[in-house]
């Protein structure tokens, strides 16, 4: 890299290059993307992978002789080993591929919980969880006659962790956390809530969804059991995603669905179940998503977590500083340890009318309960105005959004 590049406000430019998206107008303003959390804008790296995919090696993998199927089936595993090696997964048979953090959450409620939970055990999970890591439990609950029980947050959002000691039993089949919080950007203490598990010999599944495009991941230092999280969260396609799980729990868990590709030998008198990692992965995958990740995960190494780590961190403190200032706003979620997450409301304006105002400045932010009600209902809050950072925002924006709920303030309050 050339000299000039070290300066953070030159490579800021550079990266900002990289993500068509985000050079438009949107209601005459330019365009200022927070709304990361939800999703985040894709790299010219990632849209080049997959269209080209599309441009010259499209066919179905694993089952054909010629060459186009072939050159799938290789570029489908390459990325596969390309996104085992970085989670640090020590194989890519511990890498499952599914529809995002949702899906691989629900493969593991349904063959973990549907083996494995009786009556009377108990699944924890926590007060901050997203729907998607809450439902799929309680579906398996009601299946099994288990019971959910919810580690408490405290006013600021950070998990009780005596609590969360306390619920620790013989009963307790399973541990479901967030890595990180998409409402409030809380970092759970993700290595102590392994080690305390663990040593009550209770399995944990950690739900990634926000902590992929934020930190570097490594699953078998972690020592984590499941790990899921989503591609588009991370730079890729939508509707992709991974369950990473440890080798020795995939093989001793029964398949997801049913389908081509799942099978070794179909036959009425009885089937055999293909090897790991496809005796997970019924039917046709979603190739360009497997493709387009992995081009992800590389353009996010070549960025560089030192440079996403201080972008994020700068962005964290200005924009806490900066919105703190305004009149009647009040933040939610003060975790000691945060990601580039802040969430807020406007005295007692609502959310939506907070955001709708905010759009006509050009400015995406998510406004509701972020698809986690249980903890809306904790804080005593029907939502939350968030604004979400990716290291591609810059302190500019921050302004511009500074200067737009200035606005809304004067028009709502
Ligand atoms: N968990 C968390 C913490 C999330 O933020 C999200 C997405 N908002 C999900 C799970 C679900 O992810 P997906 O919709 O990509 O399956």
């Amino acid at each position: 890299m050339s000299t000039h590049l070290h300066s953070p406000s030159l490579r800021l430019e550079k990266v900002r290059g990289d993500f068509p998206a985000l050079h438009q107008s949107v209601n005459g303003r330019p365009l200022v993307y927070l709304d990361n959390a939800a999703t985040a804008q894709k790299p010219e790296a990632v849209i080049e992978a997959v269209s080209s995919y599309y441009r010259t090696d499209n066919s179905n993998v694993h089952r054909g002789v010629h060459t186009l199927s072939q050159r799938a089936t290789d570029a489908f595993e390459a990325a596969r080993a390309n996104i085992a090696r970085y989670i640090g997964a020590s194989s890519p048979k511990e890498v499952i591929f599914t529809r995002g953090t949702t899906e691989a959450i629900n493969l593991v409620a349904f063959c973990f919980g549907g083996t494995r939970f009786k009556k009377g055990d108990e699944v924890i999970v926590s007060e901050m969880e997203h729907h998607s890591n809450i439902v799929p439990w309680q579906m398996a609950c009601e299946r099994s006659g288990a019971v959910l029980r919810v580690i408490p947050v405290t006013d600021s959002g950070e998990l009780q962790m005596e609590a969360f000691r306390a619920l620790l039993s013989e009963r307790t089949k399973l541990v479901a956390v967030t890595h990180i919080s998409n409402s409030l950007g809380t970092i759970n203490p993700v290595e102590e809530i392994i080690s305390a598990a663990h040593e009550h010999g209770v399995p944990v599944l950690l739900d990634g969804a926000q902590a992929l495009p934020h930190c570097s991941i490594d699953v078998t230092a972690l020592d984590v059991d499941f790990y899921c999280f989503s591609s588009h969260k991370m730079f890729g396609p939508t509707g992709f995603g991974v369950l990473f799980g440890k080798e020795h729990w995939l093989e001793q868990l029964p398949p997801y669905q049913g389908g081509g590709d799942m099978i070794k030998v179909v036959d009425f008198a009885g089937t055999t179940y293909n090897d790991l990692p496809h005796k997970f992965e019924a039917g046709t995958p979603h190739i360009a998503g497997a493709i387009g990740l992995s081009a992800a995960m590389d353009y996010v190494s070549g960025v560089g977590f030192e440079f996403i780590a201080n972008q994020e961190k700068d962005l964290l403190l200005y924009a806490t500083g900066r919105l703190k200032a305004i009149d009647g706003l009040v933040i939610v979620g003060n975790a000691k340890h945060k990601a580039a997450v802040v969430s807020f409301n406007l005295g007692s304006a609502h959310p939506y009318d907070v955001g709708t105002i905010l759009d006509k400045f050009g400015i995406g932010v998510r406004t509701g309960h972020h698809c986690t009600q249980p903890l809306m209902k904790r804080l005593g809050i029907p939502g939350t105005v968030r604004a979400s950072f990716s290291f591609y925002n810059s302190r500019a924006e921050i302004d511009q959004l500074e200067l737009a709920v200035r606005k809304a303030a004067a028009m709502l309050l």
